[in-house]
Parts: C-alpha cells; sequence; structure tokens
C-alpha cells in the first residue's frame, strides 16, 4: 500500500509503507509543533528512510510529536537517531510498540509503551509487563529501545 498522508484535527496521519513513492514535502507547509501518528505504517525502507531524512533536514528545528509508532517505525528511530532531527533532537515520541520477549515460556509479545511511563522515571511495568500466555514477567528485546522516549 502506497504512504498515505490524512488529517484529524491537529494531527497528521501517515500510512502504508514509507518507500519511494512516499512524499512528505506537502507536510513542510505544517505548523510546528506537528503531530503525527504513524499508527497505520506497516514498512519502512531504505529509499524511504532516506526522504523521511530529507523531511527532517528541510523541517529543520521545530518541534515535532510523534504518536503510536509501531515496531516498524521504533526499529527504524532506535538504529538511526537523526530521525528525531538532524542538528538536534526536536521529535519527542508520545507513544509507539516496543518488542518483548518471555523468558518463561518464548512467547514474544509487541507492547504499547508511553513517554509518560518511562520520563521521568521508567515504571517497572515497562520494563516487566506480564506475559498474555503464562502470566510471568516479559523483558524488552533490547532495553536501550526505551531510550527512544527520553530527552
Ligand atoms: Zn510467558
Amino acid at each position: 500500500m502506497t504512504m498515505k498522508i490524512s488529517r484529524v484535527g491537529n494531527t497528521v496521519f501517515i500510512s502504508g509503507i514509507i518507500d519511494e513513492n512516499a512524499d512528505l514535502s506537502a507536510l513542510l507547509q505544517e505548523q510546528a509543533p506537528l503531530s503525527i501518528d504513524f499508527s497505520g505504517v506497516t514498512r519502512v525502507n531504505s529509499v524511504g528512510l532516506r526522504t523521511w531524512m530529507r523531511f527532517m533536514t528541510l523541517w529543520g528545528d521545530k518541534p515535532l510529536n510523534y504518536f503510536e509508532c509501531p515496531i516498524a517505525v521504533t526499529d527504524q528511530i532506535i538504529i538511526i537517531p537523526v530521525l528525531r532531527g538532524i542538528k538536534k533532537q526536536v521529535v519527542t515520541i508520545v507513544s509507539g510498540i516496543l518488542p518483548y520477549d518471555c523468558p518463561s515460556c518464548k512467547h514474544q509479545a509487541d507492547v504499547r509503551v508511553e513517554r509518560a511511563q518511562v520520563v521521568p522515571k521508567t515504571d517497572p511495568a515497562v520494563l516487566n509487563p506480564k506475559c498474555p500466555v503464562c502470566s510471568q514477567p516479559m523483558e524488552l528485546v533490547n532495553e536501550d529501545q526505551l531510550d527512544i522516549f527520553k530527552p
């Protein structure tokens, strides 16, 4: 599915695949701070990443808020910090999905995490949410993933 941009109130929704067909230039007309909801994004490929980084360069140092980032997005932000700002961090990630493992039953689960659960202090429920299968505490696949919420 080609990337689409829509708007509800003050939030811009991006959905589909961010790839060679993705055009983020329309967003440059938006007022800051801009809130972007990524919940509909299914995939980001390498060409899409370049488009996204070019958008970040042109957008400059105005604030952006990212909501409901799926794993396709949080994975990229963990690896590529400039997606939170080229010269300085301008993006606040308000909510996103992170991957967890259950050491007891090996179940893997995607868990929604909110910035308010990590900043200023990490809620223990975020470090070890209950496994939906065996009710034992799960663990983040990589604890550094929580850094995407930190200032
Ligand atoms: Zn389990």
